[in-house]
């Protein structure tokens, strides 16, 4: 069956490498052999455990301690600090306690009370599903075969007919202490078993030792994945293709236009930022006949539906008679339409103490032939849910072979969306940073100012697009930023801003990779030094060329993408105190330099009603880390002064009023300002940070 891979799952334990590793450290090595594949389960989906004997350290005596996977965190990384670890005697007492499947939650508040050894780890709600399953090793993992079965109509007969009573089936039950005592009680009564299929869920293994319970789960799904390629044979999936998916250029297009528009009509009071996914699994459904009943039916398992809402938008459009303005056109009604459905299934589901609505826009958007967008808060999680979509697809791919596939019911769905645990835990959140959801473009981003500023709009949670034309400065500055920030924070793109064509196809990749674009730095540079008799036409024109020309060019597509999306907009130019003041022999770059703070200037005026701020940074004698400052340049400055080039910078401190060097991250701080919402009543302005020139002062 294509989708869910025909190739069957690798068993990775390792005896040579697990016989040296302490107990909790095979419970590590298990978690990360599981979490390597995304066949075995989702990002961030499922959990193990391991119930381990350990020395208290009150009593000093032997206990039982429950090692499960905590709060958060991917089972591929886990590391020993991902663990909760829980008293097995306390939890069994929580029995004692429990006063029904109506007060399920209020447990959850007694989990902190077993904690071993001060561990500062939460633990999650699966946690009495670990503890009561009357074994030592216990996975619980969400893989597509496995979905693909809990979410058919006759999951039930599947599971019976797959396999046998080796592994049992539950009916649909919200994980809590509930679904734990309904295991406890399956693994009693079926004591041969060696797992359980939850319905509409995922699964359950156990064993007595880690590498059975762990070949258990990999043997399980590998079982389950043969069924369905036998079953589905050459049937065509999802009722067979109903359109041509368009070629590669011209999704990639249409994306570039879309995604800023629904970037703004879906950012709030916060901004989102996209991700675009035309795999050959999301092409083949958003292509698909039965594209709208099963995107209608919603996501099954909670886990993806959690991240991407109960159901998707379905775009209308047709890739054999393209009208994209027609789609950007209708997106306003479409949006808002969706989000009435959405307040219509709150209203419908709601509780008295149900928390409050939250953002009713869609996170899924599937437009046949192109593919699917997914927006969220950040990068990551715009990625995963798209991930987590594939999964459904998978799922549905899988169901509809072989059977029905059925989306979780509504109220239930809403339950977990609404639970009050879940609320707690999104109230719980960090404060987001000064520049989350912002998208930022710095051209020159691979020189000295540049990457110190995407280093600073990076730090306070901006996406940045690196721009340059040295392809192995802009290769070097990717690598070290995603280090440091993630690479999901970090894009580049190699482009000319003197190129129009380049340009042009610059703003069009960001617009793919994150959705848009919120904040233009303007800064690629050079520096060049001549009397006026020596200056020829091409250093002239180079100067004007990436100084004016270039910020010209970059400024013009960004007030496209800002006008596509609605939202605002913010540039910043980085020009030069010989923008202001005169220097001699450098008639060519001061000049530029002034013609870029003047298009600044008139670009504050056109932007303002739109709410786009344009304002300018003014360094001067940045030396260390600029290429600027390493080649000809220098040694002309040097020579000017009738200087050594080692003893420049120190020329350049006595001679500013502060006696103070200047550094990249000190633009790059002036920058951070101008574009963040610190300076929001400033459009139009120059900060210099030249640390004091009386010769560039504005007024
Ligand atoms: P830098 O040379 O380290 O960085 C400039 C970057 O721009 C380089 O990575 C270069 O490859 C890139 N670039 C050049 N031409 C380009 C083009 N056509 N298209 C795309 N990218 C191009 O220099 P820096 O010191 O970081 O300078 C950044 C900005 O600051 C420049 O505009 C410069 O004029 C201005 N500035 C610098 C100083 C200083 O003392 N360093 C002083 C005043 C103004």
């Amino acid at each position: 069956m294509s989708g869910i891979a025909p190739s069957r799952l690798a068993n990775l334990w390792d005896d040579a490498r697990a016989v040296g590793m302490t107990e909790p450290e095979r419970l590590v090595y298990r978690s990360n052999i599981l979490g390597s594949d995304k066949r075995v389960t989702n990002y961030g989906g499922g959990n193990t455990s391991s119930k381990i004997m350990e020395r208290d350290p009150l009593t000093g005596e032997q206990v039982e301690v429950l090692w499960v996977k905590g709060s958060g965190g991917d089972s591929a990384s886990i590391g020993l600090d991902g663990f909760a670890t829980l008293y097995m005697d306390k939890l069994r007492a929580l029995k004692g306690l429990y006063r029904g499947v109506g007060h399920e939650d209020e447990m959850v508040g007694y989990l902190p009370h077993a904690t071993f050894n001060l561990n500062p780890r939460a633990a999650s709600i699966d946690t009495p599903l670990h503890a009561f399953v009357p074994r030592p090793y216990v996975d619980h993992m969400h893989p597509d075969a496995i979905i693909a079965i809990a979410a058919s109509k006759h999951s039930r007969a599947l599971t019976q007919a797959i396999f046998g009573d080796e592994i049992g089936w539950l009916p649909w039950k919200r994980p809590g202490f509930e679904l734990g005592l309904w295991l406890e009680k399956f693994c009693l009564e079926n004591p041969d078993a060696g797992g359980v299929i939850l319905e509409s869920h995922g699964l359950f293994t156990w064993g007595d030792t880690p590498k059975q319970c762990y070949e258990t789960t990999i043997s399980t799904i590998n079982r389950a994945i043969a069924w369905f390629e036998e079953k589905s044979g050459d049937r065509s999936a999802f009722g067979g293709q109903a359109v041509d998916p368009l070629a590669p250029a011209e999704r990639r297009a249409i994306a570039a236009r879309l995604m800023p528009r629904i970037r703004g009509l879906i950012s709030g009071e916060r901004k989102k930022l996209g991700h675009y996914d035309d795999s050959s699994a999301v092409l083949e459904f958003v292509s698909s006949k039965d594209l709208r009943p099963l995107a209608a039916l919603g996501t099954s398992c909670p886990d993806h539906f959690l991240r991407t809402k109960i159901r998707p938008l379905v775009i209308d459009f047709d890739p054999a008679n393209p009208d994209v303005d027609a789609v950007v056109a209708g997106l306003e009604a479409a949006t808002a339409a969706y989000r009435a459905d959405y307040a219509a299934y709150y209203q419908r589901c709601k509780h008295p103490d149900s928390p409050a609505i939250r953002d009713a826009n869609a996170v899924v958007y599937l437009m046949p032939g192109v593919g699917m967008f997914t927006f969220a808060l950040d990068k990551a999680t715009a990625r995963i849910s798209g991930e987590f979509y594939v999964n459904a697809i998978n799922v549905m791919r899988g169901a509809s072979a072989v059977s029905t596939y059925r989306g979780l019911p509504e109220q239930e769905a809403f339950d977990i969306e609404y639970w009050l645990l879940e609320e707690a835990k999104l109230q719980c959140l960090p404060k987001p940073r000064s520049l989350a959801g912002h998208i930022a473009l710095v051209t020159g981003g691979a020189g000295g100012i540049g990457r110190a500023t995407a280093a600073r709009l990076l730090t306070e949670g901006a996406c940045v697009v690196l721009a340059d034309i040295d392809e192995a400065a802009l290769a070097a500055a990717n690598g070290e930023l995603g280090k440091r920030f993630g690479k999901d924070f970090v894009r580049p793109v190699k482009f000319d801003v003197t190129k129009e064509g380049e340009v042009i196809s610059g703003f069009a990749e960001t617009a793919v990779e994150f959705g848009g674009i919120d904040i233009l730095v303007s800064n690629a540079g050079l520096a060049s030094s001549a009397p006026i008799e020596e200056t020829s036409l091409e250093l002239w024109n180079r100067n004007m060329d990436i100084l004016a020309t270039g910020y010209f060019l970059v400024s013009r597509e960004a007030f496209k993408l800002f006008g596509a999306q609605k939202i605002g907009g913010n540039v910043v130019f980085v020009a030069s105190k010989n923008g202001l003041a005169a220097s001699p022999n450098a008639a060519a770059y001061c000049t530029a330099k002034a013609a870029e703070i003047h298009l600044a200037r008139c670009l504050a005026l056109e932007g303002a009603e739109a709410q786009i701020r344009v304002n300018v940074v003014n360094p001067d004698a940045v030396l260390r880390g600029s290429k600027i400052w390493t080649g000809e340049w220098k040694e002309q400055r040097a020579a000017a002064y009738k200087l050594s080039t080692d003893n420049l910078e120190e020329h350049y401190r006595q001679r500013s009023m502060l006696k103070r060097s200047v550094f990249p991250e000190d633009i790059a701080e002036a920058i951070y300002f101008l574009a963040s919402e610190m300076s929001a009543k400033s459009t139009g302005n120059i900060i210099n940070v030249d640390a004091g020139n009386a010769q560039s002062f504005t007024r």
